[in-house]
């Protein structure tokens, strides 16, 4: 079994260390930096938005919110400023809060949707890599994220990716509109697997 948070914490809080960051050329931040204090562990995880169901907006949200929907899963972008080439997540319809609650069905087709919906968006063309994934610790509703970074731009390559989507500049609105539209048409006229 894992350490308990507080054992963890006991033992890290003054031996935290500082990696290499200079060294990595994936690393958007330049200058002197330290880590952060860490503090100690609390009563319980913050709530998620949207929990049990109770309030969620994913579950309120309609259709015609989404680029595209079936039965059982619904895309769509959001539409704040985004840096990264593409940026869309994929929701369960119904309310999931873990991947391994899904019954083994909705399992089988997310395991189908993820390959097609990153088939799809790579097809835009400029794509270097679609980042897929799923973190769910802000809200509960089951999501995964795609984030497409750019070609031949090694500095964006990775995990960081993420944290270039809020430096780059927003896409701007008629190129992002028009490859939406292009994700959507291909997610369509592409193979179902
Ligand atoms: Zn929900």
């Amino acid at each position: 079994m894992p350490e308990t948070p507080e054992e963890l914490w006991e033992r890290g809080h003054e031996h935290l260390r500082m990696p290499p960051v200079e060294t990595w050329d994936s690393f958007p931040f330049d200058g002197e930096m330290r880590p952060r204090a860490l503090r100690p562990p609390e009563e319980r995880d913050p709530p998620r938005f949207g929990e049990g169901g109770v309030n969620c907006g994913r579950c309120a949200a309609p259709d015609d919110e989404y680029l595209w929907t079936n039965e059982n899963w619904r895309l769509y972008a959001p539409d704040d400023e985004r840096g990264l080439p593409v940026v869309v997540l994929l929701e369960s319809r119904g309310h999931f809060a873990e991947p391994g609650d899904l019954p083994d069905e909705l399992a089988a087709e997310l395991g189908v949707l993820l390959a097609r919906i990153e088939r799809a968006i790579r097809s835009l063309g400029e794509i270097g890599r679609v980042h897929v994934c799923r973190w769910g610790d802000g809200g509960e509703h089951l999501h995964w994220w795609f984030m497409a970074r750019p070609a031949r731009l090694p500095q964006l390559i990775g995990s960081f990716a993420a944290i270039w989507d809020d430096i780059l500049p927003p896409v701007p609105d008629e190129i992002r509109q028009a490859d939406l539209a292009a994700l959507v048409a291909a997610l369509e006229d592409g193979p179902a697997a």
